[in-house]
């Protein structure tokens, strides 16, 4: 929602047209990534989507796209092949790689920015039964088993996509009672490929510790796409911070979990994601809008609380544990994750794209039609808030 402009709902377009042969999937823009898995699954196949189901294809994958397949398979926007977009104009155009070419380069990064997109076309790929799930430990042994992530990982492929994730386990969640009373630290993933291997390279960080419970399993990759679902229920108060990290030494891990034990809400989770060392480093950083593709690390404090009265605690926590981790910050952040607007952020999310994107601006939107989002300014409207 808005104040001083408009809000187009585009939720009541759902249709999903999947060419199976193909490997293809046309999506429309009211679709959310629960639905599209659910859709691909009869057919064994998935899209890259997001770590949850309850995002919309389109703001997710017009800013990025990350998900269970982001090693294998790359970003969301990776994965398009083309859309359309109904510009400032009120013209339709259809944006590919050999359509209005340089749309298409801004749109996957900053689509927000130059129009609507009312179509999406995507690449999909096998995956069925995936393995998928948790190992959860109590915060007491956090830092062994952070410790152990972080090397695990480096010898992982690109078949196995994985996450640290810091929360409190609901009640209705059958766990053992020490991570009700800690608090959980989740080392999970999803390993997209041959069953048996995914067993055999999982096992050694399956059994590291051991976990208070390994709720690892195989299933399909529809459920697997939702399983954390439950972490960011709707209807919340959420401040949010996040950029990627330079690295993850044992300072950045005692820090993390110090601010996780002096949360003020349960309900808050902190998220590592190793997204890097495949698909997404593949592609060039001027490929496409999205810079950022080198970083190690994506770190995410997500602040999630239900009484509007417990929003300055909460939120004053968010900022003393981002200034606590400004030593391992690096200077680069994830548009979608980044929870408020400002010239600054979009300048640190855009990085060395940012000037081609201005001029994009001047050609799609020189009015700065599309202006409430993570605005790319035309130059002319820099101009003028200069003078
Ligand atoms: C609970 C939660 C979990 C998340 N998990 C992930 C994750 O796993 N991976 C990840 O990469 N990101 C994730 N995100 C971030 C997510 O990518 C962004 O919030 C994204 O904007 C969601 O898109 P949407 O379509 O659902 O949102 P909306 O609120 O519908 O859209 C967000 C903005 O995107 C633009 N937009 C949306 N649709 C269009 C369109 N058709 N044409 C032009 N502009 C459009 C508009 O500016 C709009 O204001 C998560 C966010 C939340 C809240």
């Amino acid at each position: 929602m808005c104040d001083d402009g408009i809000v187009i709902d585009l939720s009541a377009m759902k249709s999903i047209h999947v060419d199976p042969a193909a490997r293809t999937v046309r999506v429309e823009p009211g679709v959310t990534w629960a639905e599209l898995s659910r859709e691909l699954q009869p057919f064994g196949l998935a899209a890259t989507g997001g770590f949850v189901g309850t995002t919309g294809v389109s703001g997710l994958t017009l800013g990025g796209g990350l998900g269970w397949m982001v090693r294998k398979h790359g970003l969301a926007l990776d994965n398009l092949l083309s859309l359309d977009v109904v510009s400032a104009d009120g013209s339709l155009l259809t944006a590919s790689a050999t359509q209005n070419s340089d749309l298409f380069w801004g749109m996957r990064g900053a689509g927000a920015n130059f129009g609507v997109a009312t179509s999406f076309e995507f690449k999909v790929h096998p995956a069925g039964t995936v393995l998928a799930g948790m190992a959860l430990h109590p915060t007491s042994h956090g830092r062994e088993a952070m410790r152990h992530f972080r090397e695990f990982e480096r010898t992982c492929p690109v078949e196995y996509t994985n996450n640290v994730v810091m929360f409190r386990p609901p009640a209705e969640l059958p766990v053992p009672e020490v991570l009700h009373r800690e608090g959980a630290v989740g080392i999970g993933g999803v390993y997209v490929g041959d069953l048996n291997d995914g067993e055999r390279l999982l096992r050694p960080m399956r059994d590291f510790g051991p976990p208070a419970a390994d709720i690892f399993r195989p299933m399909p990759y529809s459920e697997a796409q939702t399983m954390a679902d439950f972490l960011w229920p709707r209807g919340t108060n959420n401040y949010w911070k996040s950029s990627y990290l330079t690295g993850f030494p044992d300072e950045a891990i005692d820090t993390i979990l110090h601010f996780f034990g002096t949360a003020p809400s349960k309900r808050t989770a902190i998220v590592l994601e190793h997204d890097g060392d495949g698909a997404v480093d593949r592609v060039r950083p001027d490929e496409t809008a999205f810079r950022h593709r080198n970083w190690p690390y994506n770190f995410l404090v997500t602040a999630i609380w239900t009484n509007p009265a417990e929003a300055e605690e909460n939120i004053r926590w968010t900022r003393e544990f981002w200034d606590a981790m400004r030593p391992f910050r690096a200077d680069a952040a994830y548009v979608n994750y980044l929870g408020e607007v400002g010239d600054d952020l979009v300048r640190l999310a855009y990085g060395a794209n940012y000037d081609r994107l201005v001029a994009l601006k001047d050609k799609y939107d020189p009015t700065n039609l599309f202006r409430i989002n993570m605005n790319i300014r035309p130059s002319r409207t820099k101009l003028q808030a200069t003078a």
